[in-house]
């Protein structure tokens, strides 16, 4: 979608009948959200009438992102890239967050493999409500033997249920392990310059999306153009990533991103994959350091799939965070529901404390609660997603409101006291939230890791 459209451009293209049989109550709120992405053009069931099909495609290609979405893997255990419309996140969003995949390769020895799989698998860390883990599992030949490649394919196949990437320039290589796993969708890599028209007929034969690898941009649309024209359409492109040259992958990068979404070139519309390994003799240590930091680097200008080497934790933790952090939708704050909840199993005596619903405030004070073994209340306020300081400072946290909240989820008839512990921050709305309410505001302390010793200290039912 290189033209920036608008409700308009969209609605022209709809049955115009207001029937509200999408939920929305006219064609043009429709047209509003299918811009937005929040519904789809199957949605609306006068346009899957064969009388419009014509307009439902044409709607399709208006509406399609300037880089396509690339699905691999099959089933549950698919993994989408790509399917983005805009430079900068804030002009809309980001769709498909960068997909992560560990490197394994066929000269590992049968533990090593299976523990490093194993490591993907079980890969979880949870962060504001969310569980962040490991996509992929790129599998490398590096002993060119096809045979070798095939059953290090099928084992790694057998251990888990991630989508999997299969790395060889060999075209007999790749087709010795696509008979194998093949039916998974993996993704092929690579077709190159001298391998396009094998490895593309590889990719149409067992269906599966297939990276267009080279250094030189122009070299790289020629292949992504070559794979096109023999009705090839999943593709991932790999501009290459020579690490001694940075500034030149970034270069790439945001060209083929800039190229896709604004020139709406078709051969540089599709995602972009990087392997940030740090190949030149340092330590391990250094190494580590470097990947992850061109990891984070790629991330940031637009690669939609990294592989990796590392399996360091410390090394995996700032990449699945920035990564987190990066496709949240700008247009919505991280909030989660306001009410009240229980933490652990409360009695009649139990403290009561306030919190806002900015997703990371709630969690970390939940957090700090069940670490503290604290049995207790905890009235979660709506505060449009804000902070405590931030919902102060711009009134979206008044005592009224908590007064209310109180009411609502019937906090009387949960305890016999009437104190309610309100954070540090929020000290300012103590005196009107005791006249309001007619409860006692404790001020806790300003961080919530500081709840356990105030409790201990300050806590009398
Ligand atoms: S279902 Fe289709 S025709 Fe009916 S209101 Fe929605 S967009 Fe318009």
């Amino acid at each position: 979608m290189a033209k920036k459209l608008g409700p308009l451009d969209i609605y022209r293209y709809l049955p115009k009948t207001n029937c509200r049989e999408c939920g929305e109550k006219t064609c043009m709120a429709f047209a509003s959200q299918l811009i937005e992405r929040d519904v789809k053009l199957e949605d609306c069931p006068q346009l899957m009438k064969p009388d419009f099909a014509e307009k439902f495609h044409h709607l399709k290609e208006m509406l399609a992102p300037g880089v396509k979405e690339v699905t691999i893997g099959t089933g549950d255990a698919i993994v989408k890239i790509g399917g983005e419309e805009v430079i900068f996140r804030h002009e809309l969003k980001y769709f498909n967050q960068t997909a992560l995949a560990l490197g394994v390769h066929d000269e590992l020895e049968a533990d090593a493999l299976l523990k490093r799989v194993r490591y993907v698998n079980d890969f979880k860390f949870k962060r504001i409500g969310e569980e962040l883990t490991l996509d992929l599992i790129a599998i490398r030949s590096v002993s060119g033997d096809p045979e070798r490649f095939a059953q290090c394919a099928s084992k790694v196949s057998a251990e888990t249920g991630k989508p999997l990437v299969l790395c060889s320039y060999d075209p007999k290589v790749l087709e010795a392990a696509l008979k194998v796993v093949g039916g998974k969708r993996p993704l092929i890599y690579a077709a190159t310059k001298d391998t396009w028209k094998e490895v593309g007929k590889l990719a149409r034969k067992y269906r599966c999306p297939v990276v267009a690898f080279a250094d030189d941009m122009s070299e790289l649309k020629s292949v992504a153009s070559a794979l096109r024209s023999m009705g090839i359409e999943d593709i991932v492109l790999d501009p290459g990533s020579n690490v001694k040259n940075l500034s030149s992958v970034l270069g790439k990068f945001v060209l083929a991103r800039r190229a896709a979404i604004l020139k709406d070139d078709k051969d540089l519309g599709f995602p972009l994959l990087g392997i940030p390994a740090a190949t030149s003799a340092e330590n391990g240590l250094e190494k580590t350091l470097k990947e992850v930091m061109i990891a984070a680097t790629m991330m940031d200008k637009y690669a939609d799939l990294l592989v990796l080497h590392t399996q360091e934790i410390w090394a995996l933790l700032p990449l699945i965070t920035l990564r987190q952090n990066l496709y949240t939708d700008p247009r919505k704050p991280v909030a989660v529901d306001p009410g009240l909840r229980s933490i652990g199993k409360p009695t009649k005596s139990s403290p009561v404390l306030l919190t806002t619903n900015f997703a990371l405030t709630y969690y970390t004070v939940v957090s700090d609660l069940e670490s503290a073994g604290i049995a207790c209340y905890l009235l979660v306020i709506d505060t449009d997603g804000l902070g405590v300081q931030a919902s102060i400072a711009g009134g979206q946290l008044d005592a009224s409101k908590v007064k209310d909240a109180i009411k609502r989820v019937r906090l009387g008839e949960k305890v016999k006291h009437r104190k309610i512990v309100i954070p540090g921050y929020s000290a300012r709305i103590s005196g009107d939230l005791e006249l309001q309410s007619g409860w006692k505001a404790l001020v806790g302390p300003m961080d919530s890791s500081g709840i356990k010793e105030f409790i201990e200290k300050k806590w009398s039912s």
